[in-house]
């Protein structure tokens, strides 16, 4: 049994109001410490991109402010949803249609068009167990999009995201463009393609010290979007099938000024921080008292 099996059978353990509660206060830590050290800050780019969001919701809470950003400067934002969303309500036959619709919705107020936004229905909650058939199915059609659009940027979801299908989304993307295939149109096209990771679960989920390590947060970087806080907001609250299920104080760390990036490309060339573990600790057991 690795770290993560062994913590998910502890989580199970705890009541969820209690973990709940740990929860926010450990991701209020994080939040607190790389919004203001342990972040570089990232420039606004005219480079067209493509979001990739294993569900109906994560590009709005993970992209949604370098999305609003990028369509008010008329730069194409492709987003390309994984899964079918059945998972958040297996038991409404409704729910499929709703997720599509308010996606549609908060697309809309961040500016893309639905031409650019393509459902690829795959069974929500099997990315990560697809048969070997259905796999390579999968990462070519996320190939033929990527060939198409040649985004300059790619967004997927955290390599450590604490979530099934936003883990396999990392992967299956990161196949698609290492392609030779892919590689190819983008060596003809003279484009250097640039992954970013964006987070939903992995602040909230991931332990500190034990599964997000202090070479991953070395990685962070940070994009002011107050411009478009209002736009990112307003598209969060079109999800009303999702937010409501929603721990209490998750969606309100989405609602901020800033959105945190990792680059891919650094990933395991960046030294870890230097700062000493222990700072870190009494600055978050500070984090806690002063909230
Ligand atoms: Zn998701």
């Amino acid at each position: 049994m690795n770290t993560k099996q062994i913590l998910q059978k502890v989580q199970k353990l705890v009541p969820p109001t209690l973990l709940y509660q740990v929860q926010e206060i450990h991701a209020s830590i994080i939040y607190w410490w790389i919004l203001g050290r342990g972040s570089k800050p990232l420039a606004f780019s005219q480079k067209s991109a493509m979001v990739f969001s294993p569900h109906q919701d994560d590009e709005t809470f993970g992209c949604g402010g370098m999305i609003a950003l990028k369509r008010e400067h008329g730069i194409r934002v492709v987003v390309v949803f994984l899964t079918d969303g059945q998972g958040s309500n297996a038991t409404d036959p409704q729910i499929v249609e709703i997720r599509k619709k308010e996606a549609l919705e908060a697309l809309k107020i961040l500016g893309v068009e639905p031409a650019e936004i393509h459902f690829l229905e795959k069974p929500d909650g099997t990315l990560k167990d697809l048969p070997a058939t259905q796999r390579q199915q999968t990462i070519e059609q996320l190939a033929e999009l990527i060939k198409f659009y040649k985004p300059e940027e790619v967004y997927v979801p955290h390599r450590k995201d604490c979530h099934k299908d936003h883990e396999a989304t990392y992967e299956l993307v990161k196949e698609a463009i290492s392609d030779d295939k892919t590689r190819s149109v983008y060596a003809q096209a003279g484009i250097e393609v640039e992954v970013l990771q964006y987070h939903i679960w992995l602040l909230w989920r991931a332990p500190l010290f034990i599964m997000l390590k202090l070479k991953d947060i070395a990685t962070a970087y940070r994009l002011s979007i107050e411009s478009v806080q209002d736009k990112k907001n307003r598209a969060i609250r079109s999800y009303y099938s999702q937010i409501g299920g929603l721990p209490r104080g998750f969606v309100k760390r989405f609602l901020g000024p800033d959105e945190i990036f990792f680059k891919v490309e650094e990933y395991h060339s960046l030294p870890a921080t230097k700062l000493p573990v222990l700072n870190l600790g009494v600055l978050g057991v500070l984090a806690v008292f002063l909230r």
